[in-house]
């Protein structure tokens, strides 16, 4: 059962932040609801007062000078139907439509999911792959934080207790890059996730820069850099000789627990598979 709580209802980020550093441990940000809610249904986290975010404006979907402006209070089904995305992120519009149901993805916002940092959620995965950057605002202070610095560990996050996340800006990629994020799960959220983004040269002749990230199978989602290290500037040839040993590398890099999605050395696995298919189908795009 839900207990009784106090809703705060500030008309600005300010405002928000100053309700927050006021009332400390006490407080806390509400988005959509979708996880919080859940939460102090379960009585595993408790909260005298609830500062809801939505009349901040922070929903918008802009683009300039090749950067996607997406506000942290997006919906996933905002992101999955805006037309500027289809066109220019196809990946993300794909993810998102897959994120949970209908229900969930049309009040869950994209700040809540990346704010919980809940170890099966997609969309990190695919943030770190894309280089994007995560806008963390206090009073009148804003920082930028890469999505790779972003996630902690489970459940925790670079973000201050009195800090709000209220845009993601995603680099749009150029013309001849190939992006897939794959994931692969039989439960409700998804047991291992990973994303590519590459460019080739050559007429597909090699691999120019390549980023790869893995998520859900761990604590928190992360960039491999060292299977990036392995692939980029090869030939594709060598670079798909070399794509088991990657496997082997991200498939470790994901610090995969055994839980009732699988265990350590089945996800390790499934990282892999996905590396592979990923690579794939990221270079039949360029
Ligand atoms: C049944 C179910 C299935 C799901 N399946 C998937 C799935 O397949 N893939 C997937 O990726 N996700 C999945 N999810 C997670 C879903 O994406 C999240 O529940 C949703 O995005 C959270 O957003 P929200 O706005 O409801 O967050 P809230 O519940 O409002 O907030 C979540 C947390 O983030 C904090 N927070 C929220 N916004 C901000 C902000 N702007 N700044 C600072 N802190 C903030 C809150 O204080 C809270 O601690 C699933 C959820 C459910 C319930």
């Amino acid at each position: 059962m839900l207990k009784r709580f106090r809703l705060e209802e500030p008309e600005s980020a300010n405002e928000a932040c100053e309700l927050l550093g006021r009332f400390g441990e006490s407080a806390k940000v509400y988005a959509g609801g979708t996880e919080l809610l859940l939460a102090m249904k379960e009585g595993l986290v408790d909260y005298e007062r609830l500062v809801n975010i939505k009349k901040l404006g922070l929903n918008q979907i802009k683009r300039d000078n090749g950067t996607i402006h997406i506000g942290a209070l997006c919906t996933h089904r905002q992101i999955e139907t805006a037309p500027d995305l289809q066109r220019a992120l196809p990946a993300l519009v794909k993810l998102e439509r897959n994120v949970a149901n209908v229900r969930v993805r049309q009040v869950g916002t994209l700040g809540g999911n990346l704010c919980f940092a809940e170890p099966h959620a997609d969309p990190g995965t695919l943030l770190i792959a894309l280089g994007a950057k995560l806008i963390a605002e206090k009073g009148a202070s804003k920082r930028e934080i890469s999505a790779e610095d972003f996630f902690v560990d489970a459940y925790e996050t670079r973000l201050a207790a009195d800090e709000l996340l209220t845009e993601i800006q995603v680099p749009v990629p150029a013309a001849h890059c190939g992006l897939e994020y794959l994931k692969f799960g039989y439960l409700e959220r998804p047991s291992v996730g990973l994303a590519i983004a590459l460019t080739a040269r050559d007429g597909k002749k090699s691999v120019g820069d390549i980023r790869i990230a893995v998520g859900c199978a761990g604590p928190a989602p992360k960039r491999v850099a060292e299977a990036e290290a392995l692939l980029e500037g090869k030939s594709t040839e060598e670079a798909i000789r070399s794509l088991p040993r990657a496997g082997e590398i991200a498939g470790r890099a994901a610090q995969a627990i055994s839980d009732l999605h699988g265990s350590q050395e089945y996800k390790e696995h499934i990282v892999g598979v996905l590396l592979k298919r990923a690579f794939q189908s990221a270079l039949s795009q360029c």
